[in-house]
């Protein structure tokens, strides 16, 4: 995982850039929150796997599920 992510996940397994998290949150409730959407995305990121579907139609369809932002500078980010 890099310092920039928020969070990750491979196989079964999620992990979460709490330090980032709390560092841009700063209140208990702010990071609960923030962890909270990160651990969804993540946990979506696991169920859909088996799916196979390409890395980018798999991160707009969670986003679409989650009501997260998706635009051309993300699908840019993502491709990269
Ligand atoms: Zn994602």
């Amino acid at each position: 995982m890099k310092d920039s992510d928020y969070g990750w996940s491979e196989k079964g397994v999620i992990a979460i850039n709490i330090e980032r998290i709390w560092k841009e949150a700063r209140k208990e409730n702010k990071f609960i929150d923030e962890f909270t959407k990160t651990y969804a995305h993540e946990l979506l990121h696991t169920l859909l796997e088996d799916l196979e579907l390409p890395e980018l139609a798999e991160e707009e369809t969670i986003r679409a599920i989650l009501g997260e932002t998706w635009d051309s500078k993300l699908e840019l980010a993502y491709s990269e």
